[in-house]
């Protein structure tokens, strides 16, 4: 394994103010302005670039900021939590969602990007990482060719987000169970995390991961755990990628998380080369290019 991609992803939320004090986002526009782009200047140090996933009404207010980011490298996908979703008549995470609930607020959203951007959506992530097994088929009805959907290890099941068993690695979606490989045209790509450990917190459980918010975790041994199991099962698409949220303050070297935020990239560059690789900066559409670009295999199947 010559390289590694890292894929630098953010979620776009809605502000605190038009959501909820306790949920995910900024306390305004100005700020998700501030936070975007103090994070793409830290990342763009590095050489890697940044790929968004954006709640529409974040396209929508934010449009000419993403434009210019992805006129200069940056990819755009699309970010739903239903319960943020315009008025909120959503009560619900996406995986809480019937197939025809997730096709109709997937499609009401595609169309406030259209009329935002011009273009659909091709690229999508769940809010929470929260998805059931319709999602893939949906998405990919919609046109979509690539999620980030799925956190291996998570188990939220009050946020109806279950990935105990999934697939560690980009692969083609299934379009029944979303565990597993599959041949539709649809790319995944997991959160990587850190196997070597189980989370457990009133009544979740999860893998460590590479996420700047955390605290008091060893960003070192994550990222050199991270690259050992990425050597080991030696995957057809290797890839390191994180997540964070536009909430806190990228242009402040004095932030706790904008601190973090340099150290991982630090951690993830000297693990990768104290294996013997390269990481490499790339965007989640380049992923999504190089799974599809694989052949289809048959699906193993296990006769018991
Ligand atoms: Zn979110």
């Amino acid at each position: 394994m010559k390289e590694i991609h890292v894929v630098i992803t953010m979620d776009c939320e809605r502000p605190t103010t038009e959501t909820r004090p306790e949920a995910t986002g900024p306390r305004s526009y100005e700020l998700s302005d501030r936070y975007i782009r103090g994070y793409v200047a830290i990342a763009a140090e590095f050489g890697f670039p940044v790929s968004f996933f954006i709640h529409p009404e974040v396209a929508m207010a934010q449009k000419a900021l993403f434009l210019e980011l992805e006129a200069k490298g940056a990819c755009l996908g699309l970010h739903l939590h239903p319960w943020k979703f315009m008025d909120g008549r959503y009560r619900s995470h996406f995986g809480g969602l019937s197939e025809g609930e997730q096709r109709a607020i997937l499609s009401e959203a595609i169309g406030l990007w259209l009329n935002t951007f011009g273009r659909r959506p091709l690229y999508f992530r769940t809010g929470t990482f929260s998805a059931n097994d319709s999602t893939y088929r949906v998405m990919a009805e919609l046109g979509f060719r690539g999620a980030s959907n799925s956190v291996p290890g998570r188990l939220y099941p009050d946020l109806n987000a279950a990935w105990v068993g999934a697939e560690p690695d980009p692969h083609r979606a299934h379009p029944c169970f979303r565990l597993i490989k599959g041949t539709l045209d649809l790319a995944n790509m997991p959160l990587t995390v850190d196997f070597s450990s189980v989370v457990e917190k009133q009544g979740r459980r999860f893998h460590w991961d590479l996420r700047p918010a955390w605290q008091g975790v060893d960003f070192r041994q994550i990222a050199t755990n991270i690259v050992a199991q990425l050597k080991a099962r030696a995957p057809k698409v290797p890839v390191m990628t994180l997540v964070t949220h536009n909430e806190n303050d990228y242009m402040d070297a004095n932030d706790r998380v904008c601190r973090n935020f340099r150290t991982v990239l630090n951690e993830i560059v000297a693990a990768c080369e104290a294996a013997g690789a390269k990481a490499v900066g790339t965007t989640f559409d380049k992923i999504c290019d190089r799974v599809l670009s694989e052949p289809v295999g048959e699906p193993e199947f296990t006769y018991v």
